[in-house]
């Protein structure tokens, strides 16, 4: 027999059906015992009589504990109008077990599945992530974050946008954050470094005339988490233009995500649409923040402000804590160092760089950041002025020689954006910590209790990449 979904069986009624799946719940009653059964798609009732079951399966029946996974067949029975059950999507039904087997034993779970308590016990979630994930809460942020995901690939594509995979292994550059970087064994001593984002490779891939690109794409940064920041590695939701206008970008972007809400979170009011568009200088001091909140009442779950911040300046001046990384002394780009002045304010460069304004765009929401882009330079010689504005070296130039020559061959007008979806999946599904809407996350500290990772490796493999340890 073919094994059915839990939810199939509401119209099964009066049929033999083979369900499986982990014991949520068992309860005795006397010589009846009820199995709470869950799969992906629910929980079902099963009742398992004595009478009704053959003889090995009523032998098993004694060991069934929770988390076993059995396999059920039985016949799908109406429950009466006092017993149905309208907080289970299969209330409406039980099984009675004809036969039982078990597909696999479990041993008792470090925490109950079913508990909302198991929350404080933050470092036995990780280490039993695939436990935590049976939880329902967990399991729907996983499954919301898939149908997010495939409503914007199915929409950018019907917007003829190219889902290109850029590469992971790529080369250290001194683009803001601290790189991730991998030692190299057919090159020893050198390094690849995982890329902080696809920024590089996507522009390229606008000089090859791809004209519209996408990626679900994995970031990686060397940094220290914070709450609205993930240690190590996070999903953009990575895209770039060509021959666009900022105000095309903004457009296609609002359009994009009041879809997406339409269809997905039919019960989330935007707050505001068109979404407001608010310059840098009066976010800071209207909000005293460049992601304000906007929301009408902060304690309505099903409100959502969106917002564009604008016109920020091109360059912010550096802080001693704050400094770039592996740049000058006095100025640091807002965005990234490929960010295009406004025309009217290219002369400042040569000026009073400090004034000029930048083709930025960041999107806020409910408070946080969940995406930034700007249209690009693409004329070399703006490219130049700005990398002598932050002080690159000779050597830091070098390190982007690629860019350069690439710059030489015909570069189109460009632009993009990359809303970061862990962040974005957080506030759609209610959730307050990046981790609870990412299947595998590290911990604040940055290791995964799981997999016991960063671990040491061994003498072999640190020989092969000419790599030793010096102990800190
Ligand atoms: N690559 C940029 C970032 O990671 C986003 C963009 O400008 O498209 O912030």
């Amino acid at each position: 027999m073919k094994r059915i979904k839990t939810i199939e069986t509401v119209n099964q009624v009066d049929k033999t059906v083979l369900i499986s799946g982990w014991v949520n719940v068992r309860r005795n009653m006397g010589k009846i015992a009820f199995l709470d059964v869950r799969d992906r798609w629910g929980i079902l009732q099963v009742v398992a009589v004595p009478a009704e079951l053959d003889e090995a399966s009523n032998e098993i029946l004694k060991d069934i504990r929770p988390e076993f996974v059995l396999a059920i067949e039985g016949v799908v029975q109406a429950r009466g109008a006092k017993q149905i059950n309208k907080d289970l999507a299969t209330g409406t039904v039980e099984l009675l077990a004809k036969k039982i087997t078990v597909l696999s034993e479990a041993e008792t779970p470090p925490f109950e599945i079913d508990n909302e308590e198991r929350q404080a016990k933050e470092e036995l979630r990780m280490k039993y992530r695939y436990l935590d994930l049976r939880h329902e809460r967990m399991k729907n942020n996983i499954l919301a974050r898939d149908k997010v995901i495939n409503f914007l690939r199915n929409w950018l594509h019907k917007q003829d946008f190219v889902d290109v995979q850029t590469p992971i292994l790529s080369k250290s550059t001194p683009e803001g954050a601290r790189d991730y970087l991998v030692p190299s064994r057919l090159h020893n001593g050198k390094f690849f470094a995982l890329p902080q984002a696809p920024q590089q490779y996507k522009q390229l891939l606008m000089i090859a005339g791809l004209d519209r690109y996408f990626q679900i794409a994995p970031c990686f940064r060397d940094e220290d988490a914070r709450a609205d920041r993930s240690p190590g590695e996070f999903y953009q939701l990575d895209m770039e233009m060509s021959f666009v206008t900022q105000e095309d970008i903004l457009q296609l972007t609002e359009q994009m995500f009041t879809e997406l809400v339409k269809e997905l979170y039919p019960e989330k009011k935007i707050t505001q649409t068109p979404w407001p568009r608010i310059d840098h200088d009066e976010a800071i001091k209207k909000y005293g923040s460049d992601k304000p909140d906007l929301r009408k009442d902060k304690n309505d779950p099903n409100e959502l402000a969106f917002a564009w911040i604008i016109n920020f300046p091109l360059f912010v001046e550096q802080s001693e804590e704050d400094k770039f990384h592996g740049a000058g002394d006095t100025w640091a780009p807002s965005h990234n160092m490929f960010t295009a002045p406004k025309e009217e304010d290219v002369h400042l460069l040569d000026s009073d760089p400090g004034k000029a304004r930048a083709y930025q765009h960041d999107l806020a929401l409910n408070g946080f950041e969940v995406g930034g882009g700007a249209i690009r330079i693409h004329d070399m010689k703006i490219q130049e002025k700005v990398w002598d504005l932050i002080e690159f070296s000779d050597e830091q130039k070098k390190q982007f020689q690629h860019y350069f020559e690439a710059f030489k061959y015909g570069v189109p007008p460009h632009g993009g954006i990359a809303p970061g979806l862990d962040r974005l999946m957080m506030i759609l599904q209610g959730e307050k910590n990046l981790r609870e809407v990412t299947a595998f996350p590290l911990t604040t500290d940055g290791r995964d209790p799981m997999m016991d990772s960063p671990s040491e490796v061994n003498q072999e493999q640190l020989d092969e990449l000419g790599l030793s340890i010096k102990k800190k």
